[in-house]
């Protein structure tokens, strides 16, 4: 019989599909020890189910864009490093071939043994990595079981499947994604999750918060996933279905009509040119920046490069990244953040200092750099050589204080002079910015101009230190919202300050794409917006329906908010939008 479950919009969109419920404790294992003639066949099974799981890792880190791709990278290099370990193979290899277990019995084993041996330990971060090793585990035994059993097997092909689930990690999510999955109906979780995020920039409709998800819907069932009135309609009816194709139908049309603005100028209705600037790290982000008529790259994460490496990527390597990225570009100007790694992100360079309580709050970005100058210069003189191929401009990340600033600026003159002494090419100018996202840069944010030549904000940093809230607890979404007025007033004196001082601001975090933030950014006077490459379209076709002169002359009164519920009532007031929006503030869906 046709029911409605109500849930809270994650990523908009609907998707009509078979459903499968995640109940990861389904795999039964066989713990009868082998005869002597099975092990060779035994074994081999088992370098299969490895070899799938390695293989899942990499296309996994193939399919992901931006923040969350450099997120979901640490832990994907952390669970690579795991599965080509020496002492785990051999020891698995030594259960069946030795101890005669079965090759799940071994893995599950093991995975008990080393995620007590981490639990024990002392060091939180070490810690930790139990976790890890319990995933990476766990799909090596799913990889086993969909060899072996023709059940898993089925369930390994998604294709035409929505799934219904407490809530998915953000790196199962991005595989399923890859196998035909159409949609995710999550029991609990948050809009501001990471895997929610990923929904979003994977297209994916997804609803959070369906309470009753798992027990009233059942495997097979027929569901519409309605990310559009924020429900799930289990055993949808032929009116269901009716609407279910007229969305589709309208999808298609605003697809088409957003195609069309590749190659359009960026201006707000009013006349106001914009500058819309791609997040890019990988050469099919610059295509998409390109095809989307991106003015330029306005973040270049480099920590791409050195995480997916190991040991540290060398002059060479990193020159020739940076040269593509800017010859990939074709004559317009490439941001290029350096390094900003931290204690909270696995680096095989060896860089990060462990153990550090509050990894957020300890070494991580320009304060990592400025301690290993050495490594620091190497990527200095990459980034000049590059510059020589195109205009590129150097982005530094969680700068606090002057003479951060300062300490960059010597680092580049001294490898300046050490390259003209080498007879390189230099490019002549090579303008230095800093990223404000730790809130004394943001507050003292004139002291720092004085030694930039631009700036960016990032606000997905700044929010969560300015709100003492963690970006990625979704405990805290009541908290986390970029309407909160200390933000927005935070983010109006930086913006202004940059006016002021006649150098260029731009905002290079989550919101930047989010057309639901759009109108906010123009109220307070941003003229530069740097996103991920396949949200520009969205928001060049919203910018057009906004007239600026209007939004600004809102600015003040919008700044004396006192809350972000009134924040967020105000905006709909001053953009006309009184009905409110359809779900999430965060939802806007990816036409792509
Ligand atoms: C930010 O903090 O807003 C930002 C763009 O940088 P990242 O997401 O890489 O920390
Ligand atoms: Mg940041």
């Amino acid at each position: 019989m046709r029911q409605i479950l109500p849930g809270t919009i994650a990523a908009h969109g609907m998707a009509l599909g078979r459903a499968r419920l995640v109940q990861p404790s389904r795999y039964s294992v066989d713990t009868r020890p082998l005869g002597d003639d099975e092990i060779e066949q035994e074994i081999e099974l088992l370098h299969r189910a490895l070899e799938t799981a390695r293989r899942e890792l990499r296309e996994l880190r193939g399919k992901l864009h931006g923040t969350l791709a450099r997120e979901v990278n640490e832990f994907i290099d952390a669970h690579s490093l795991l599965l080509d370990d020496e002492e785990l193979l051999r020891g698995l290899d030594d259960m069946v071939r030795i101890g005669h277990y079965r090759p799940g019995a071994a893995l599950i084993k093991q995975r008990d043994r080393l995620s007590a041996v981490f639990e024990a330990m002392d060091d939180p971060y070490l810690r930790s990595r139990k976790e890890d090793v319990e995933q990476v585990i766990n799909r090596v035994i799913s990889a086993l079981q969909r060899q072996t059993s023709p059940e898993e097997r089925k369930l390994a092909a998604r294709v035409g499947e929505i799934l219904i689930a407490d809530s998915i990690a953000p790196a199962e999510m991005a595989q399923l994604a890859g196998s035909g999955l159409l949609g995710v109906i999550g029991s609990s979780g948050s809009v501001y999750s990471h895997s929610a995020i990923l929904a979003r920039s994977l297209g994916l409709p997804m609803l959070v918060g369906t309470r009753d998800a798992l027990s009233e819907i059942h495997d097979d069932d027929l569901v519409l996933l309605d990310a559009e009135r924020g429900e799930a309609v289990v055993h949808p009816t032929a009116q269901d279905l009716a609407h279910y194709r007229a969305w589709q139908r309208g999808a298609l049309i605003e697809g088409r009509r957003l195609a069309k603005l590749a190659n359009a100028p960026t201006r707000t209705r009013d006349g106001i040119e914009i500058s819309l600037y791609a997040n890019a790290e990988t050469a099919a982000d610059v295509a998409t920046a390109r095809a989307r008529g991106a003015d330029g790259v306005g973040l270049y994460r480099t920590e791409f490069l050195f995480l997916k490496h190991k040991g540290l990527p060398s002059e060479d390597e990193q020159f020739i990244a940076y040269r593509d990225l800017v010859m990939g570009m074709g004559g317009l100007p490439v941001t290029i953040r350096t390094l900003d790694l931290g204690a909270d992100k696995a680096d095989a360079a060896g860089l990060v200092v462990r153990g550090e309580d509050n990894p957020a709050l300890g070494v991580r970005g320009v304060r990592l750099s400025l301690r290993y100058p050495a490594v620091f210069s190497t990527q200095i003189r990459a980034i000049l050589r590059a510059a020589c191929y195109g205009p590129v401009r150097v982005l530094v990340p969680m700068v606090t204080q002057p003479d951060e600033m300062i300490a960059v600026r010597t680092l580049f003159k001294l490898a300046r002079q050490e390259l003209e002494r080498e007879n390189i090419d230099l490019p002549e100018i090579l303008p230095l910015g800093a990223m404000i996202e730790v809130p004394a840069a943001a507050i003292n944010v004139r002291a720092l101009l004085a030694y930039c030549d631009f700036l960016s904000i990032g606000t997905n940093d700044l929010a969560q230190y300015v709100l003492a809230a963690d970006r990625g607890n979704d405990a805290l979404e009541n908290i986390y919202n970029p309407l909160q007025p200390a933000f927005l007033r935070l983010l109006s004196h930086v913006i202004s300050s940059g006016r002021r001082a006649r150098k260029p601001v731009s905002l290079c975090g989550e919101i930047a794409g989010d057309v639901n933030f759009t109108a906010l950014l123009l109220v307070l006077g941003l003229n530069e917006f740097s996103m991920h490459p396949g949200q520009i379209l969205q928001v060049r076709d919203r910018l057009a329906t906004l007239d600026r002169a209007h939004l600004r002359s809102h600015a003040t009164q919008l700044l004396r908010a006192f809350t972000h519920e009134e924040a967020e009532a105000m905006l709909a007031e001053i953009t006309g939008n009184h009905g409110g929006r359809s779900g999430s503030i965060l939802g806007t869906g990816n036409l792509e």
